[in-house]
């Protein structure tokens, strides 16, 4: 909208230009308005909330993990997902107050899922870029855990790619912090950042989750196919887990199992679940969802 009032601006002189003036002040208004709306919700614990989405372990059948995914119930904009507004907090400076909020959650949430007799089962928490600059990410991993009384074997921390590569040697001295605690690393959308294999070596690593870009046109395109062959069986020579996500069709189940993936996590399996819904999956998944695992 911006670019065409700025196009009729410059066609149509002064008048359009006071339109388009007016146009961006109502959209700076608007941006202004949702960060202290973000502020707001985080400090009063009011209306951000996870969902989670259960991921499949392809060799016992059994949804071993889970990953927690922010989302914002705003008051008037509806559910809001986090490319809507992660950028607002990462932009102002307290991106690492919201995942520290996620984190606080989803430990006191498998607790719960825990106490119900959830033992094994994981949560999988995102992190910004931004996180990895902060020197305390790792106390407040553990004060996330002693919080909750959750055992580190429940926690596993996802970083992206391009997050991990911007600045390899800090993250390498926090995530092996982190690791030490007992909790698991993964590295997020693989495949879409500028890893080097002598880096990847070097992390504390334990899972590597294939970015969904690769996942789209499989089985069509051919070499897709390739590229996911390739990461898998380089996952594993550095002794890495694989996570395929994004998996939507029968069709690239099949293919992936071929592949001797680990895990599948997407749409096909399930959607990401608010914790009353996921408690229901997890005690009993439906018959079309249970054929699927054992397929
Ligand atoms: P991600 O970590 O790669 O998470 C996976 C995203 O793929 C989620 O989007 C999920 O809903 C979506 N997805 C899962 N299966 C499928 C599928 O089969 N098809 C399609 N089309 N999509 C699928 P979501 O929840 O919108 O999250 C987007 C991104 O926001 C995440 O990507 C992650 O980078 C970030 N994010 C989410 N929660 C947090 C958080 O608490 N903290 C931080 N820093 N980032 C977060
Ligand atoms: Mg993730
Ligand atoms: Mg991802
Ligand atoms: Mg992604």
């Amino acid at each position: 909208h911006a670019d065409l009032a700025l196009y009729q601006a410059k066609n149509c002189g002064r008048n359009a230009l006071q339109f388009f003036n007016h146009h961006l002040k109502h959209k700076v208004t608007l941006e202004l308005q949702l960060e202290e709306e973000l502020r707001q919700a985080l400090i009063s614990d009011g209306g951000l909330l996870l969902h989670y989405q259960p991921i499949l372990d392809l060799r016992s059948g059994d949804v071993t993990k889970l990953e927690a995914l922010l989302r914002w119930q705003h008051p008037r904009l509806g559910l809001l997902s986090p490319d809507r507004f992660l950028g607002i907090a990462e932009a102002n400076g307290f991106i690492t107050e919201l995942d520290a909020w996620v984190l606080r959650r989803a430990c006191a949430d498998l607790a719960g899922l825990v106490a119900q007799g959830h033992a094994e089962l994981r949560v999988a928490v995102n992190c910004s870029a931004l996180d990895l600059s902060h020197d305390d990410l790792p106390s407040i991993v553990a004060t996330a855990l002693e919080g909750a009384g959750l055992r580190p074997q429940n926690l596993e921390l996802e970083v992206t790619e391009n997050a991990l590569m911007s600045s390899v040697n800090q993250a390498l001295g926090l995530l092996q912090r982190i690791r030490e605690l007992g909790v698991s690393i993964s590295i997020d959308d693989f495949g879409t950042g500028y890893s080097s294999l002598a880096y990847l070596k070097r992390l504390p690593l334990d899972t590597l989750k294939i970015d969904r870009s690769f996942l789209f046109d499989i089985p069509g395109s051919e070499a897709d196919g390739e590229i996911v062959h390739a990461i898998i069986g380089m996952a594993h020579i550095l002794r890495l887990q694989v996570v395929a996500e994004g998996v939507e069709s029968a069709e690239q189940l099949a293919f992936l199992r071929g592949l001797g993936c680990d895990f599948i996590q997407g749409y096909l399996f399930s959607r990401p679940l608010p914790l009353e819904q996921l408690a229901d999956f997890l005690a009993g998944p439906d018959a079309s969802v249970q054929a699927l695992a054992a397929c």
